[in-house]
């Protein structure tokens, strides 16, 4: 059984997170996959009540902070009415990646959310339950998912949980992915929050057998065929980086690497830089992330967004070659951490995080993890 506790704090728009900054919401968009309207009018909410950035999160979420507690009514009212909110009582456990290049995963994460939403003992899912699709690159099967269906042919696939997989063919994916979720529910102790917390002979691996799951590492930024993924500096979308987006696309994925995929937008690159998106997969700001911390979250004194800028001005200044992932945090809960090879717990100086982005592994131990 998980020591964890059993409060499940995962925020949404009808439960938001109080924060030393004001209230937070959490969005959810199955896939990450959202209209660029859709992300137009989130972002001119944030301008209008509270921090005028919409936050990118390390599941392909987006979230907005500093907003007032209680939430105004005209807010809740205006995400409803963007559609981010389609079931007030599965709000919290559509989290559900996708392979963000493999748009032929569409149909099949629709069809999963519609039947996540449509089965009501799913609704008490803990909010940190995670679901990912993927192709036969493995793409995304790098996160902290529960569950996961990996798509090989038009034909046949894996279904996985934990380090446990069978087959399943695509037209029975959502199916059994659904199955697995619902035993999950009905048998898992108080306190557990995900399948890894789960003892080995629970009912959620029933005819499941020992598989390797192989993931492909996250996507970098960069021209990807007729796409590009544009990584967000530290997660940070504005609203003026919106309206540059939906001028090139009506429909783009966010990743769960704090980045966004533009579908048909390789040839748009140069403008998406010029709106202060990276593009090209090297250089500081494709490599280094960090959460929120002070002042907006009351765990720490270090600011560690200044940190991050600060550290990507000296790399600049000095012309020095970052060559790790590097996520800066504030303490011990290293949210937001994700995949990043190098994660820094508190770093006293702007000096620790440029050798933690530059450094090799012989010169650099203080931090990493
Ligand atoms: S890692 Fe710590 S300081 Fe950073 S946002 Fe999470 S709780 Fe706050």
């Amino acid at each position: 059984m998980s020591d964890r506790a059993p409060l499940d704090r995962c925020p949404g728009l009808l439960r938001p997170f109080l924060a030393d900054d004001g209230a937070l919401v959490r969005l959810r968009m199955p896939g990450g996959r959202v209209a660029t309207s859709v992300l137009a009018d989130v972002a001119s909410l944030a301008g209008r009540f509270g921090a005028p950035v919409v936050q990118l999160t390390s599941r392909g979420n987006l979230q907005l902070r500093a907003l007032p507690s209680p939430l105004p009514p005209a807010f809740v009212e205006a995400i409803e009415a963007t559609g981010l909110l389609p079931s007030a009582t599965h709000e919290r456990v559509r989290n559900i990646v996708a392979a963000p290049l493999a748009r032929e995963l569409d149909p099949v994460v629709e069809a999963f959310d519609l039947a996540l939403r449509a089965n009501p003992r799913l609704a008490a899912l803990p909010g940190r339950f995670l679901f990912a699709f993927s192709d036969a690159s493995g793409s995304v099967l790098s996160e902290r998912w529960d569950v996961a269906y990996q798509q090989l042919t038009s034909s046949t696939g894996v279904l996985y949980a934990g380090q446990l997989g069978r087959e399943v063919r695509p037209a029975d994916a959502v199916g059994a992915m659904i199955g697995v979720a619902r035993r999950f529910v009905e048998s898992a102790p108080e306190g557990a929050w995900n399948v890894r917390d789960l003892p080995d002979d629970s009912p959620v691996f029933d005819g499941l057998d020992p598989r390797a799951v192989s993931a492909a590492a996250p996507l970098r930024p960069g021209v990807a065929g007729s796409d590009v993924v544009c990584r967000v500096p530290l997660g940070m979308l504005t609203a003026e980086q919106v309206d540059v987006l939906a001028d090139v696309a009506d429909t783009v994925v966010v990743t769960p690497w704090r980045s966004i995929v533009v579908p048909g937008g390789a040839d748009r690159a140069d403008t998406l830089l010029r709106a202060g998106l990276v593009t090209e997969p090297e250089g500081p700001w494709a490599r280094i992330s960090a959460c929120v911390g002070a002042p907006s979250c009351r765990r720490t004194t270090v600011t560690t967004l200044d940190l991050a800028r600060s550290a990507v001005e000296m790399v600049a200044s000095r012309q020095l070659t970052v060559e790790h992932d590097v996520h800066v945090v504030g303490c011990e809960r290293r949210c937001g951490t994700g995949t990043s090879d190098r994660v820094l717990v508190a770093p006293p100086t702007v000096d620790e995080v440029v050798t933690a982005l530059t450094a090799p592994a012989e010169q650099f131990h203080r931090g990493e993890q």
